[in-house]
């Protein structure tokens, strides 16, 4: 896999190409002196003039894993714009993984047999990983440190499937139970890695129709690439993906969306920042610098004025490879659902980084990785491994460090406004209905109606 953290301005102009995207991504970056210098400056630089005096990294490196979809933005923007280099991590590297399995097996390796020290990760990876439940019993403590968006995921559906009432709430869930009979094999549908955020969307949305997951449908993690041409020849009914497939699904007529997920669930949880615990114990400055970076980031890309740059930065080959035209419309919360849906226009639809309605973004709430182990339960995933409340209350605790989150949000002068006082968001509240309260996780569980346990 080609590191493209080692992108140099050299081969950066070499490759850049004469498309119109490909030049606004060259202003964007050319710009900007700070992201040569992150790339250029030796590790024994000077500390940056941000970095207070004991509070220099232990180290100017670290190296985080990134998939090339909007979830990434604040890490690629940290680099880019300079933040990382501002608080003293002149060296930091983020690099492109081909996939989630990719990603988690280079987190296992760490960047120094050649993989990476964190990065992004779809919810509970850090959990799965910590317990050696996703890597052939392979513990890999680690700490989750920021939430890095909310929004910009949803459920597409094959324009196959097109005219028969799909959408948040499944009209005729007999249409889908009856797809055997009628087409000769069962509705079929994807996500990119099992038992992660877009695993736990689509099941939601099928068990709120009370279609169930596991006995209705065939459900099974496939790349996205192949779900896409199997949605345009007919074999492949409904995809759990995220910006920008949405928009690509419906302007070149591969399908619909039934549903985006702040639509199911207004402002939630989706994809987080998380290390290796022995990095992060072994480097606690460097951590709050990564925090500090991060976060500056996400408060630059919530600012509409800022977009149009963050599109031209992130579109480029180096980072997401898609068109500018592409990216533009979720980042505006336009969204085109097709058949026969109402468009989405409004801002906050879209995905935000920093702030939403419900306070901060960024803060990696409890509440939120205890849903994420309750629904883990909900499902029996891992042969029932996360066994009851308790046992998911204590590997939260392990794993999440918003502690680090706060230190770290202390020392850069964020507004006490922006600091969540609480570890829980309070009670979630689902399309349906359905509620779930942190402090009680069984009554949630309780009320399911489609679950395994
Ligand atoms: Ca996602």
């Amino acid at each position: 896999m080609p590191d493209y953290s080692r992108f140099t301005r050299r081969r950066f102009l070499a490759t850049a190409g004469a498309t119109a995207a490909s030049s606004v991504l060259l202003k964007g970056c050319m710009g900007n002196p700070l992201s040569d210098t992150a790339t250029q400056q030796s590790p024994a630089a000077a500390p940056a003039a941000n970095v207070a005096a004991g509070d220099t990294p232990e180290v100017t490196t670290v190296k985080l894993g990134f998939i090339p979809i909007v979830e990434s933005a604040p890490l690629i923007i940290a680099k880019e714009k300079g933040f990382f280099a501002k608080y003293g991590l002149t060296g930091a590297e983020v690099s492109k993984q081909a996939n989630w399995a990719s990603a988690r097996d280079n987190v296992v390796n760490g960047s120094e047999a050649g993989g990476i020290d964190g990065g992004q990760w779809q919810m509970p990876m850090p959990h799965l990983i910590t317990e050696g439940l996703i890597t052939n019993g392979r513990k890999i403590p680690m700490y989750v440190l920021a939430q890095l968006n909310t929004h910009g995921n949803g459920i597409a559906i094959s324009g196959k499937n097109a005219g028969k009432g799909l959408g948040l709430k499944i009209n005729d869930p007999d249409y889908i139970k009856a797809y055997e009979k009628t087409q000769g094999r069962k509705f079929k549908a994807a996500h990119t890695f099992p038992n992660v955020n877009q695993d736990f969307w689509i099941r939601y949305w099928f068990a709120a129709s009370g279609i169930d997951p596991d006995k209705d449908i065939d459900l099974l993690a496939v790349p996205p690439a192949e779900t896409v041409q199997g949605m345009k020849t007919g074999t492949m009914d409904a995809f759990s993906t995220g910006d920008p497939w949405p928009y690509r699904i419906v302007a070149d007529d591969i399908g619909f969306m039934a549903a985006l997920t702040e639509q199911i669930w207004k402002f939630h949880p989706e994809e987080y920042l998380a290390l290796r615990a022995d990095w992060v114990d072994k480097h606690p400055k460097a951590t709050k610098a990564i925090l500090k970076a991060v976060m500056e980031a996400q408060q630059w890309c919530d600012k509409p004025e800022n977009r149009p740059e963050l599109i031209s930065i992130v579109s480029g080959r180096n980072y997401f490879n898609v068109p500018v035209n592409v990216l533009t419309p979720p980042y505006e919360g336009k969204y085109r659902l097709g058949d026969g849906k109402p468009e989405v226009n409004d801002f906050k639809a879209g995905p935000l980084y920093w702030k939403d309605d419900l306070g901060s973004v960024s803060y990696p709430y409890k509440s939120h990785d205890l849903w994420f182990l309750t629904e883990t339960m909900r499902w029996g995933f891992h042969d029932g491994a996360i066994k009851d409340i308790d046992t998911a209350k204590k590997l939260l605790d392990k794993v999440n460090r918003e502690d680090l989150w706060r230190e770290a949000a202390k020392e850069a002068g964020i507004a006490s406004a922006d600091i969540p006082t609480s570890t829980s968001r309070g009670v979630e509240k689902f399309f349906d209905g359905v509620t779930f309260d942190p402090d009680k996780p069984e009554a949630y569980l309780a009320s399911l109606k489609i679950k395994r346990t």
